[in-house]
C-alpha cells in the first residue's frame, strides 16, 4: 500500500513527503488592501487550499499525481 503522505515531485522526479506553507495572513491583508479588495479571493483561495511543498527541494507541489 503507498504511502498517502508522499506525491511525487516534478523537480525531484521521484516521490517525496511534503509540508504546507503556512498562509501569511499579514502579507495578505497589506494585499488585499493595497488592492482595494480585489486580493480577496485569493486570499481566501490561499486560505483554504495550501501550497504543498516538496520536503527535499522546497518547490511547490500542485499535483497529487
Ligand atoms: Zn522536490
Amino acid at each position: 500500500m503507498a504511502n498517502p503522505k508522499t506525491v511525487l515531485c516534478p523537480r525531484c522526479k521521484k516521490k517525496v513527503q511534503y509540508h504546507f506553507d503556512p498562509v501569511n495572513h499579514r502579507k495578505q491583508l497589506l494585499l488585499t488592501i493595497f488592492t482595494l479588495g480585489m486580493w480577496l479571493p485569493m486570499w481566501l483561495a490561499v486560505a483554504f487550499s495550501p501550497t504543498k511543498l516538496c520536503n527535499e527541494c522546497g518547490g511547490p507541489l500542485w499535483a497529487d499525481t
